[in-house]
């Protein structure tokens, strides 16, 4: 067995695949190094490494290039990317645009020189138009623009499938991506302005219950969305790693029955938070896009019978987390 370390892992002979994980320091990679490290889902013949931005900045191709010496990866699970919630993604959609492209540039033509067998790349389904037909499917992420809060981040994560498709088509390279939905679990970025909705209302409603304050949801709350807990997505990214061969896409989701409205998921913090305060809902703040209701039809077809976490279950497991890692805690 390939020896584990906290950060990044070694190799030993035995271990002919060395998988990079980039972003390995995220909600995502911290979810997919606890399931291979103390969960027992990594293998013999495997050696992980975790990156964190600290590691190198994948912005600059040189530095890119010096991990790839480094590690020489066989696999690549592609997370890093400049990641924010909606009320950042409107700031920045400059910043969002050009970091991710480079990035992921300089991940899939480093990962092309040095012959690694396959890239697992990151998409998410806040890329697709959003004018469409619901759900939404694989097949349709390049069928119009997507919503104006966050159009840097959408058409520089749609890169990423146009260049899987063209580095198969010039090279044969098996490059392809997953497309989960809105991802939270412990190690998120709590971060009440930059961050994503649940990480922001849980830190919210821990202040709110502190200081005995309202607990306040931005927007109306009528906007819905498919929530996937970081520990299943680990799950799934692995069996997309080690078993999905297609170059196309596949949406990372739980079913379309089990989306939910801010509301509910600000009722579901409240209740495994016990916050007994008010709830407001601050609605000159916008809502962003109405729904993005994605099929899991592919996967379920492949996978009939995974099974997600309910989603009460992981909101009260990734509370637990924050209070009990508040100090530590991405805020
Ligand atoms: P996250 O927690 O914000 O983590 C981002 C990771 O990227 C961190 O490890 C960060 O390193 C690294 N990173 C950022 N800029 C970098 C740079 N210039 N060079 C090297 N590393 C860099 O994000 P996440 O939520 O885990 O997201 C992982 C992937 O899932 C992303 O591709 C994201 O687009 C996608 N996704 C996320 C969601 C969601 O709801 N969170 C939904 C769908 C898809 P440091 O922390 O060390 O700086
Ligand atoms: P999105 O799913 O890509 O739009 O990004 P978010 O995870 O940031 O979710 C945004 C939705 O949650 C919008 O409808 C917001 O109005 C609503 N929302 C309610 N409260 C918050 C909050 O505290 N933070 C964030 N980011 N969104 C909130």
């Amino acid at each position: 067995m390939c020896q584990l370390s906290e950060v990044f892992v070694m190799a030993e002979p035995r271990c002919s695949k060395r998988i990079l994980v980039t972003g390995g320091s995220g909600l995502v990679g911290k979810a997919i190094e606890k399931l291979v490290t103390e969960g027992g889902a990594g293998r013999s013949d495997e050696a992980w490494i975790f990156l964190s931005s600290k590691d190198g900045d994948l912005t600059d191709a040189g530095q890119t290039k010096a991990l790839f010496e480094m590690h020489k990866p066989t696999h690549i699970i592609h997370l890093a990317a400049m990641v924010g919630g909606l009320f950042r993604n409107i700031k920045y959609n400059l910043d969002f645009w050009r970091n991710n492209v480079h990035i992921n540039d300089n991940i899939l033509h480093t990962a092309y020189e040095f012959g690694v067998q396959k890239v697992v790349s990151c998409l998410s389904t806040c890329i697709f138009p959003d004018k469409t037909t619901y759900p939404i499917d694989e097949t349709m992420i390049h069928n119009g623009p997507p919503h104006n809060s966050n159009f840097g981040y959408s058409y520089a994560k749609r890169m990423i499938d146009v260049q899987n498709r063209a580095y198969f088509a010039q090279y044969g390279c098996r490059f392809t991506a997953a497309i989960p939905t809105n991802v939270f679990g412990p190690h998120d970025n709590f971060n009440i302005e930059d961050g994503h909705v649940l990480p922001g209302l849980i830190h919210k409603a821990y202040l709110a219950k502190k200081n005995g304050t309202p607990l306040t949801v931005w927007g109306t709350g009528k906007p819905r969305r498919q929530f996937i807990y970081s520990l299943d997505l680990a799950r799934l990214f692995l069996w997309v790693l080690r078993e999905y061969d297609e170059v196309e896409p596949i949406i990372l989701s739980v079913g379309e029955e089990d989306e939910v409205s801010i509301r509910e998921a600000a009722e579901s913090v409240v209740g495994a938070m016990n916050f007994t305060g008010e709830l407001h809902f601050d609605a000159t703040k916008s809502d962003g896009q109405f729904k993005k209701t994605a099929s899991n039809a592919k996967l379920k077809n492949y996978l009939p019978d995974f099974q997600f976490t309910p989603f009460p279950q992981a909101v009260k497991d990734t509370c637990d987390w924050f209070c009990s890692n508040y100090d530590s805690a991405r805020k």
